[in-house]
């Protein structure tokens, strides 16, 4: 399940949250996307960051 590098092909770090005054919520008409807070994924071999939503957290979207 690992996240892959497009860049590079090495395996990325999971996991970074962002921080911030709740402001980091992604919002779409027709979507429930209530507290569907991105996670970012780190490349520690070139630096690429790749941005995406918890597997889990999609079912959210389904409601
Ligand atoms: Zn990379």
């Amino acid at each position: 399940m690992a996240r892959k590098c497009p860049q590079c092909g090495e395996l990325m770090e999971e996991g970074f949250k962002f921080t911030g005054a709740g402001g980091n919520v992604i919002r779409k008409k027709g979507f429930n996307m209530k507290s569907l807070y991105p996670e970012a994924a780190v490349c520690m071999h070139c630096g690429e960051i790749s941005i995406y939503v918890d597997a889990e957290k999609l079912d959210k979207l389904k409601d």
